[in-house]
């Protein structure tokens, strides 16, 4: 059966009190990774990957323990989940596996990005290599399939003009707008902004990556200079107690009961409970991630 979640709307437009925003609009989709058992043929959060038998399982070239290391599937996204991939040619699955180990000298798991054609493999790999040395268990991600969702998100607060920053701190605004603010946000007044109406938190494809370990750094591409733009952001939870706002419909029970579970179905820890975010270059070239 289908998974299906649903995120409720956010409390309002905020492009309609703020228009400066409107042409800042993206789409993204949240994955919503859920228990569940994928084969190769759905897309999956650490499910067995569409590979062609007769290939070379692809390994970690890095120093570890002795010995080489297997790469471990994360995502497997086929776009006819996830249409928002812009795959080049013909291809129509992305595949991204890392190495459960955080190397130096950035401390993060490295990341292996392939774009496959699914009519091409039709001899599936039955039985992948394990990798001999997992540095965190929150590297090694539990199976889940994915109820992908689209919804249309806005920058983060740290990436808008000064100007807009400034709009958006000042309550003025909003009362003028007849928008009823939360009267925790008082003394922090653009979180308002950043929890509730800018950037989904938890798995996501496209949209704006989230900002806070670091002010925000263009990505360039190594091989053309070209601007890169965000493709997949693997998270470590999709909500906490300042992102509950974002809690599909069909989690809101078991959320309310406070178990830590089902915020993170995957059980994924990326560098102590932060995010890995991807990048790609538009024309296909290169990618790279950074944690936040
Ligand atoms: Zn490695
Ligand atoms: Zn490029």
């Amino acid at each position: 059966m289908k998974v299906v979640r649903n995120t409720p709307p956010r409390p309002f437009d905020v492009a309609g009190v703020f228009p400066q925003l409107g042409p800042l609009a993206r789409p993204a989709v949240r994955l919503h990774p859920r228990p569940g058992s994928p084969s190769p043929h759905d897309s999956s959060v650490g499910g067995p990957l569409l590979l062609p038998a007769d290939q070379p399982w692809p390994y970690c070239d890095k120093w570890h323990e002795g010995s080489v290391n297997a790469l471990l599937p994360v995502p497997q996204l086929y776009v006819r989940d996830v249409p928002l991939l812009r795959p080049p040619g013909q291809a129509d699955l992305l595949q991204v596996l890392w190495c459960p180990w955080e190397h130096p000298p950035e401390y993060k798991p490295p990341t292996a990005l392939f774009w496959r054609t699914a009519a091409d493999v039709t001899d599936v790999l039955a039985a992948p290599p394990e990798p001999s040395e997992v540095e965190y268990e929150g590297y090694v991600p539990e199976p889940c399939v994915i109820a992908p969702e689209h919804i249309t998100e806005y920058p983060n607060f740290l990436e808008l003009s000064q100007e807009l920053q400034q709009q958006l701190s000042d309550w003025n605004t909003w009362q003028a707008a007849g928008v009823a603010v939360d009267p925790s946000y008082e003394i922090a007044r653009h979180e308002f902004y950043g929890n509730e109406l800018s950037g989904a938190p938890g798995w996501k494809v496209g949209g704006w990556p989230s900002w806070g370990l670091t002010d925000p750094i263009a990505r360039f591409c190594v091989d053309c200079g070209g601007a890169m733009s965000p493709l997949l952001t693997i998270a470590s939870r999709e909500w906490d107690a300042s992102t509950y706002g974002w809690v599909p419909y069909e989690d809101q029970d078991l959320a309310a009961l406070g178990h830590a579970d089902v915020a993170n179905p995957p059980k994924v820890q990326v560098s102590r409970g932060n995010d890995l975010q991807l990048y790609v270059c538009p024309t296909g070239h290169s990618h790279t991630d950074l944690i936040q």
